[in-house]
């Protein structure tokens, strides 16, 4: 249906009186139309699967009983997780749709008159959105300007505001940053007597290091992953694990059919070929390194190191360069304007060989672009 603005009027009393203020204060999440563009913003793994294996798939998929409700304890499922993901032995994961779902469980579990959820900033915007629309206050800690935690004013904030919840995500998004994994754990260590902390590993799959070993040393450690970055971003799949009392606790709190049963069909069969995904992060690991190198050989661009499947880099210009790589049919993340330490930083996902080329001909293209063009 369409609707002018105009159409909107006779609902807004309605609206106002039912549909709570900051709610309608805030703007929708933002997807931009990426048709006929090469799609490098949202860190999409960017192969597809061997024939074969999508043949498999589809058998495995028209056997599913979609008449039935899923089984909410998804047993086989978190057992093939737990032995695949290297979970420690004694702990179980529980699961949402997309690690997104677990992140609005945690903030419902958590939320409370007075109680707050703390990052590091720039971060993974939902953290404070999420925190916010359940009532949390949330309280960003920034970075250093190199994008490395700054453990001293991460250790005050905790001290200062005991957050229930602190996220720290390891590596980290929009940055692409490793933080140092002692300062995470001391981060840990500190917010025990009074909160949880959250290591959202999203890019493990990228990351030379992982903090999953440690949960058994931590009865406040989250450990969260998802598949998205992996590749099966269209699955909405996310996990994650902690002590098993903590983790009954936010149990509670997921809707019963959280996963349905496509998800969790294709999810077990990914999980028996889980080498084909292992093998195209190899090569996207390997892919970061030659795009990493061949960017920051570009005039006026500077490169953010990553353990992630995306680049940070700063141009002079970003919203020209972001504009002119859009015009040569590039979409990368224009950063420049979401937080102050980003500015005029673009954020680059490492696609396929030939996309990689597009955009690094297109990039420096846009940048003798931007740098000639009048203001
Ligand atoms: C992409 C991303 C997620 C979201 O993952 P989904 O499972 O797709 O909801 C979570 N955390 C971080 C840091 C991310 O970048």
């Amino acid at each position: 249906m369409n609707r002018s603005p105009t159409d909107a009027d006779p609902l807004a009393p309605l609206i106002a009186s039912v549909i709570r203020a900051d709610v309608r204060a805030q703007s929708a999440y933002h997807v931009p139309d990426a048709a006929g563009m090469v799609k490098l913003d949202a860190m999409e793994n960017p192969y597809t699967l061997p024939p074969a294996l999508r043949q498999q798939l589809s058998l495995r998929l028209a056997e599913v009983e979609l008449n039935r409700y899923p089984v909410p304890s998804y047993g086989a499922l978190k057992q093939a997780i737990c032995r695949e993901q290297q979970v420690p032995q004694g702990y179980d994961v529980l699961l949402g749709n997309g690690s997104d779902e677990l992140i609005s469980i945690i903030s419902t579990a958590c939320a409370g008159e007075g109680r707050k959820v703390l990052a590091p900033e720039p971060g993974f915007v939902m953290y404070a959105v999420s925190a916010r629309l359940a009532g949390l206050d949330y309280v960003g800690v920034p970075l250093r300007p190199d994008f490395t935690l700054d453990l001293p004013a991460m250790l005050a904030a905790l001290e200062q505001h005991r957050p229930a919840v602190t996220y720290l995500a390891y590596p980290n998004n929009p940055t692409g940053t490793l933080f140092d994994a002692q300062e995470v754990l001391q981060i840990v260590a500190a917010a025990a007597p009074f909160g949880i902390v959250v290591v959202d590993e999203a890019y493990g799959p990228f990351s030379p290091h992982s903090l999953m070993d440690e949960l058994p040393r931590f009865n406040n450690l989250v450990l969260m992953r998802t598949v998205s970055k992996l590749g099966l971003a269209g699955l909405r799949l996310g996990y994650m694990s902690a002590a098993p009392a903590l983790l009954r606790e936010f149990d509670k709190v997921r809707p019963p059919y959280n996963i349905n049963v496509l998800t969790e069909a294709a999810a077990l069969f990914m999980l028996e070929h889980l080498d084909v995904l292992q093998a195209q992060a190899a090569e996207l690991r390997a892919a970061r390194t030659g795009l990493s190198a061949r960017l920051a050989g570009l005039p006026g661009v500077d490169v953010f190191p990553s353990a992630a499947n995306f680049v940070l880099i700063r141009v002079p210009d970003a919203d020209k360069v972001f504009a002119a790589l859009a015009a040569r049919k590039v979409l990368v993340k224009n950063a420049g304007r979401m937080h102050g330490l980003l500015q005029n930083c673009l954020r680059i996902t490492v696609g396929a060989e030939h996309e990689n080329a597009q955009l690094l001909a297109a990039l420096a293209e846009a940048l003798q672009v931007s740098s000639s063009a009048p203001n």
